[in-house]
């Protein structure tokens, strides 16, 4: 087909989804059979599976608007939508353990949620993450073996050919950062100087053993970013038993008995509740998932008699066991300046804080520009200069969400309490001097003037790593799947003591995945659909 007939197919598509999602959202229905809570990166992916069978009603309901904006598609405007209508802007509470510091704790808002607004690196997590989750679950299912098959059902893998690890007939159009900065690969060579190797691609063999490092696979595609929304939920969006609608808040579930039926939900200004025949699918986001579970009456009796909340389950793990990757930002000064590309970050690592562990426990992103704390500023920004964003992938702090108020409006309090375990420090002390080793190889020297921050003759100490602290942005873990008194769902996400009612996306890990998490939330979303799909045989 001529590019003019490409065109003119996709405008055609448009308008006739346009049409459809108005028509859809005027004649709202009182019920559908199902209703998915959240169009961010799992429920898009939820949402799609089950609208592929044409005799299932399917609304999803999101409580941003959509994704039309340069901001979005353009790769390199990811940061302007940080502090923006895309962002809930959540804040964590003043942390004792980084000197009082209260970190920002951005989420994506708008269709494809996180995915429209992150990085765009697309990481599996590491095989060993997998096979816990099958062992807390008691799922192989959750098992790497059977997640390696979702993934290669899924991809449409851009890359050198990897049968093994990789697919190339899916709807997630996944490439290898396209022709990336010469710093990325002189990170790349600086981490072959320390003997740490290096790998095609950060997904497959390198997340089957100790870690490496390797150009980053991203969701771009035609230089635009490809969110899970625009992956799976876009293209369905003109059939008619997909109501998409935007710009709508869900207050909370209802029950008959022990059974979710419906959803209050409120459009400008409207409230009005909606039912749900067969499942209400819990889908918004690691913060926003305790507190809609906890404003439905689900979670520790204490903590919604504090409220006032009726209680439906006494379910005491509700918004515990919070977990982020926590990072430390180290910047260097460049020589002459080097615009950053694509999303301006292209080069990734997991290696070990401690030479005798399996697996990676820290990961580490470059981005091409300076990336200081409001803290580490102080130390002197160089006007061009490059991060490396050293993070820890398994952090032992845990933290927990709660109610503020019972306002749907309300933002929850989100106590992230990082660095509050002494091993959590060790690590984090040296994974700055990994970093710091990394900027000293002889493959940055033909590119970087100096170490700005911490700076050259400054100390690594529990000082500069406290003030340097910032989020990976990969909440999850507060609605946690296993087996025990404190698990959230079980090991098909159903919400325990309840019917009809799941948790999907990143809240259900019971520890956060190894690299960047959208890949494993859209896992979560495949899984979910296809428990759905089992019990209902649809
Ligand atoms: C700045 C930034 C950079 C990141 N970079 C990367 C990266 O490069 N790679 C990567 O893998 N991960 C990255 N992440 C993390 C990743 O995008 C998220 O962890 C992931 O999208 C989480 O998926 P989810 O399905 O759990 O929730 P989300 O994608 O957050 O989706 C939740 C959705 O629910 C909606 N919602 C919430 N409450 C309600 C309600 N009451 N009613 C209706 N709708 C509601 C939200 O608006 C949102 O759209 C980044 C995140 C951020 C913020």
């Amino acid at each position: 087909m001529t590019n003019q007939g490409i065109d003119t197919e996709l405008a055609d598509f448009e308008r006739r989804a346009r049409e459809n999602q108005i028509r859809l959202n005027t004649d709202l229905k009182r019920s559908y059979d199902f209703i998915i809570c959240g169009g961010g990166s799992s429920g898009s992916v939820i949402a799609r599976r089950l609208a592929e069978n044409p005799d299932c009603q399917v609304l999803l309901i999101e409580a941003g608007g959509n994704d039309e904006a340069e901001s979005v598609l353009d790769p390199a405007q990811w940061p302007t939508n940080l502090g923006s209508e895309r962002d809930w802007g959540f804040q964590a509470q003043p942390n004792p353990h980084l000197d009082g510091r209260a970190l920002s704790m951005s989420m994506g808002k708008g269709l494809g949620g996180g995915s429209s607004v992150n990085v765009m690196v697309w990481a599996h997590g590491h095989r060993s993450d997998w096979d816990h989750y099958a062992d807390e679950s008691g799922d192989s299912g959750w098992g790497a073996d059977a997640v390696q098959a979702i993934y290669r059902r899924i991809e449409n893998w851009q890359g050198a050919p990897d049968p093994q690890h990789r697919g190339t007939g899916g709807p997630v159009w996944v490439q290898p950062a396209a022709d990336p900065s010469p710093i990325a690969g002189a990170m790349l060579d600086a981490a072959q100087e320390l003997g740490i190797p290096r790998f095609e691609s950060p997904n497959g063999l390198m997340m089957a053993g100790e870690g490496g490092a390797a150009y980053t696979d991203m969701l771009v595609r035609d230089g635009r970013r490809h969110s899970l929304y625009r992956a799976y939920l876009r293209p369905w969006s003109d059939r008619p038993n997909l109501t998409i609608m935007t710009n709508t808040l869900v207050h909370r579930i209802l029950f008959e008995g022990r059974r979710a039926c419906s959803v209050e939900i409120e459009r400008a200004g409207d409230i009005r509740l909606i039912g749900a025949s067969s499942e209400v699918i819990i889908s918004t986001g690691a913060i926003n998932t305790p507190k809609l579970l906890m404003l439905s009456g689900l979670g520790d009796r204490s903590e919604l008699t504090r409220l006032g909340l009726p209680l439906v389950e006494h379910i005491p793990g509700v918004g515990q066991n919070f977990q982020d990757h926590v990072a430390f930002c180290c910047t260097w000064e460049y020589h002459r300046p080097i615009a950053p590309r694509n999303s301006g970050s292209e080069a990734k690592m997991y290696w070990k804080s401690r030479p005798e562990l399996a697996a990676p426990d820290l990961l580490l992103c470059q981005a091409e520009f300076p990336v200081p704390s409001e803290r580490t500023g102080a130390l002197g920004v160089p006007e061009h200069g490059w991060t490396m964003f050293g993070g820890l992938a398994h952090p032992q702090s845990r933290g927990r969400v709660r109610l503020n108020s019972s306002d749907p409006h309300a933002a929850p309090i989100v106590d992230a309490n990082m660095l509050s375990h002494p091993a959590d420090v060790e690590a984090a002390l040296a994974c700055v001097q990994l970093c710091r080793e990394l900027g000293a190889a002889a493959a940055f020297k033909p590119f970087i003037k100096r170490e700005a921050i911490p700076g050259e003759g400054n100390p690594i100490d529990y000082r500069f790593v406290r003030d340097a602290a910032v989020t990976y942005w990969h909440q999850s873990g507060t609605a946690r799947m296993g087996r025990d008194d404190k698990a959230v769902v079980d090991s098909t996400l159903k919400v325990r003591g309840v019917e009809g009612l799941r948790v999907a996306d990143g809240s259900i890990f019971p520890t956060v995945p190894t690299g960047n998490i959208q890949a494993p939330c859209a896992i979560v979303g495949e899984r979910a659909a296809q428990f759905i799909r089992d019990m209902y045989h649809i």
